[in-house]
């Protein structure tokens, strides 16, 4: 083929290729604009905020200038925060409100009701996101919530305790000053002005104890506790109200037991323990303190035969401060404190403490921590 012809024959296949391609781009463009052309919806929600959300792991709820719920993270609907596309709390739709009126970041606390759950107290921040759009940032603060109330109502409670027998020994000052001329009356007063004090100070020191043990951290080095003198020692510490009482106080413990725990810990509550059991016993009665290996464990049980405590109040009695018999509480100098101390020294130590209890029956009570079994090197030690 002659040069001419093949350079003819390449211009009229490009001219076609060309053609066919221009061809192919404007059918295209016509397709195109053929698409119907209706209002294409735009999101409010701006561009990433979608992809935030999903990896969020605490609660936040987008809301458009209607109220509705245009996207929440997973947790904001575990929380119950939003039903539907609503959110459920008032208060934080008040707050929502607020903050699309002028604009400002605020925050604010409020408790979510829900159905068939226990209620949450949450801490809520609103910031307005763009003009349509709210953000609203929920943490759950129901176990702070829980502790300020608990430190709040402990601290009532002292305050309260505390100024009862300060109240007294000041009344009692002025009785004995009053009542200078007559030694006999005088002896009276400093004798009840003793006892007042020696409330003051065993009420001070359970405050402390229960302070201390607060912090419910398990205890990871524990000692070696010999049961046997562990329960010696309780008993021996309530002998003199026994016998003032004419109460006999019995213990059987199994030979060589030992367990792991706070060493001054659970002599406190061993104490209480048998403390109670004399101070709730009728003159003349037996209160008894057993001790033996459970499986993993030592249980120490101490039972009177005194006027029991009625099942509507078992739940109650290790609560701080809590007396089923407000005004006996006077005569028996308790504080109230003493079970609450017993059952955290159990959780502190790896235990638990159980009851048993009929009222004109008599009360048993069952601490239970950890046993510590002697590894042959100790035993030949
Ligand atoms: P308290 O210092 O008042 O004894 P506790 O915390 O030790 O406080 O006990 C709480 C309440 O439980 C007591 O006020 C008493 O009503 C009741 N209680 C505790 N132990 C016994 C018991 N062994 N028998 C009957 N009631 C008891």
């Amino acid at each position: 083929m002659e040069l001419s012809t093949e350079l003819v024959i390449t211009a009229f296949l490009g001219a076609l290729v060309g053609a066919v391609i221009t061809y192919v781009w404007r059918l295209s463009e016509r397709r195109l604009q053929e698409v119907p052309s209706g209002p294409t919806p735009v999101s409010p929600v701006p561009p990433g905020a979608e992809a935030v959300l999903s990896v969020l792991s605490s609660s936040a709820v987008l809301l458009d200038d209607a109220d509705v719920v245009l996207q929440a993270s997973a947790p904001a609907y575990a929380l119950g925060l939003v039903r539907e596309d609503e959110l459920t709390s008032e208060a934080l739709l008040q707050l929502v409100r607020q903050v699309r009126r002028d604009g400002q970041v605020r925050e604010g606390e409020t408790t979510l009701h829900r159905r068939g759950r226990a209620p949450v107290h949450v801490h809520a921040r609103v910031a307005p996101l763009t003009r349509q759009v709210v953000l609203v940032l929920v943490q759950d603060r129901t176990h702070e919530h829980r502790v300020e109330t608990i430190r709040r109502d402990f601290v009532a409670n002292v305050s309260h305790e505390l100024k009862t027998p300060i109240g007294a020994i000041s009344l009692l000052a002025e009785a004995v000053g009053e009542a200078k001329d007559d030694p006999e009356a005088v002896v009276r007063f400093a004798g009840r002005m003793q006892d007042e004090g020696r409330r003051l100070t065993r009420l001070v020191q359970q405050i402390i104890d229960l302070s201390r043990l607060q912090a419910d951290v398990l205890n990871d080095t524990p000692d070696v506790v010999a049961v046997g003198d562990l329960v010696a020692e309780a008993c021996e510490h309530s002998q003199t109200d026994a016998e003032a009482k004419g109460i006999e106080l019995v213990r059987a413990c199994e030979p060589g037991l030992f367990l792991r725990g706070d060493r001054s810990q659970v002599h406190a509550a061993v104490s209480n323990l048998v403390e109670n059991a004399v101070t709730y016993s009728e003159p003349g009665t037996r209160v008894s303190v057993t001790a033996e290996a459970y499986g993993d464990d030592v249980r120490i049980t101490v039972t009177d035969r005194g006027i029991g405590i009625p099942e509507g109040e078992l739940d109650r009695i290790f609560e701080r401060f809590y007396r089923v018999d407000p005004a006996r509480h006077r005569s028996t100098g308790g504080t109230g404190l003493g079970l609450s101390i017993v059952k955290h020294v159990a959780a502190s130590n790896g235990g638990s403490v159980e009851v048993w209890s009929k009222p004109d029956e008599g009360s048993s009570f069952t601490l239970v921590l950890p046993a510590h079994v002697p590894d042959n090197e100790e035993e030949h030690a």
